[in-house]
């Protein structure tokens, strides 16, 4: 780390909070600003500088990393007049999530104002700030991304580069958050189900971890499976995956307990069979999702 480098963090929730800290830690020169004051105590306790306004952050540092709950809230720090004239010229790195579209728009923005942009998603959660389990990703101009992966690796963990567009890096955030939600809606189900059969959390814990360990595999073949377009279900035909998921609802049902998303994932794999795809696997509802499953009997 160059004794000169030196950021600026705008957002002090908790991840905005990990992200100074781990800048702290490593000796990089960080100035740091929230809306709400009162944030920063613990990190100019740490060595932190504080600022008055956005743009007095802005100003103190080359690099600005920014991190709020979502677009809306940096354009709301970033598109004021005061803060654009002090981002000019210098670089901004958007580690707030959102959508690939307001990534570009931010882009363009930038390109607009004379700010040098690489937008980037976090993969992991604030505890792994800081440690090799951190897991980064970026978009945007390489050379810009280089010129300052010596700071941003301050942050510890992986970095990675995926591609020039600036809504590459949001476009695998919300593909990969998709898996996590879906699972934790999944794992917040299985909890309620399982303790109204008067199975503990403690005694379903350890053969739920058991079903994470699958995933991994079966993420590998759905994606091949998709890549090859090869949707057959030898082993594991829809039929059988549909009747699973009934079991799931009915059980759930009977203790009055909400199967409202178990009953979608149903009802995808139902018109899936409707449509007369019942022997592939169960990979064929990306195809349903994406409006491409025209009825088998009409195929040529
Ligand atoms: P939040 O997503 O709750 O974001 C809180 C931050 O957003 C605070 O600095 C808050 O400021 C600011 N904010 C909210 N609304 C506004 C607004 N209108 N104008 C200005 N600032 C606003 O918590 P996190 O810090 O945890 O998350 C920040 C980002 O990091 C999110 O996009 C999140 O998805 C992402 N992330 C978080 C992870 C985590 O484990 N926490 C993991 C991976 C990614 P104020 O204090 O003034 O309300």
């Amino acid at each position: 780390m160059s004794e000169n480098s030196a950021v600026t963090v705008l957002g002090l929730g908790p991840m905005g909070r990990a992200l100074a800290g781990a800048f702290v830690a490593a000796g990089v020169r960080t100035t740091v600003w929230n809306r709400t004051p009162g944030r920063d105590g613990e990190l100019v306790g740490q060595g932190a500088l504080r600022a008055a306004s956005a743009a007095e952050a802005v100003a103190a540092s080359e690099l600005t990393v920014v991190c709020v709950v979502d677009y809306d809230a940096a354009d709301s720090v970033l598109r004021r007049a005061d803060v654009a004239a002090a981002l000019k010229g210098r670089t901004l790195v958007n580690l707030s999530a959102d959508t690939p579209t307001r990534a570009r728009d931010a882009a363009a923005w930038a390109a607009d104002h004379g700010v040098r942009y690489l937008d980037g998603s976090i993969m992991t959660p604030t505890t792994t700030i800081g440690t090799p389990d951190g897991v980064f990703i970026h978009s945007g101009p390489k050379d810009l991304y280089d010129e300052h992966l010596p700071v941003l690796f301050a942050l510890g963990g992986t970095h990675t580069h995926l591609g020039e567009d600036h809504g590459r890096a949001a476009a695998y955030d919300v593909a990969l958050l998709d898996i996590f939600w879906t699972t934790m809606a999944g794992c917040a189900h299985a909890l309620a189900v399982a303790r109204a059969e008067g199975v503990t959390p403690g005694e379903l814990a350890p053969f739920a971890m058991g079903i994470g360990a699958i995933l991994p595999g079966a993420i590998e073949d759905m994606a091949a499976g998709v890549a090859a377009g090869d949707f057959s279900g030898a082993a594991n035909p829809i039929t059988s995956s549909a009747s699973s998921m009934k079991h799931i609802i009915a059980a759930s049902e009977r203790h009055g307990i909400d199967a409202g998303v178990m009953r979608a994932a149903a009802g995808q794999a139902e018109r899936v069979i409707g449509l007369g795809y019942g022997t592939d696997g169960f990979v064929r509802v990306t195809e349903l999702v994406a409006g491409r499953l025209a009825e088998a009997a009409n195929r040529g």
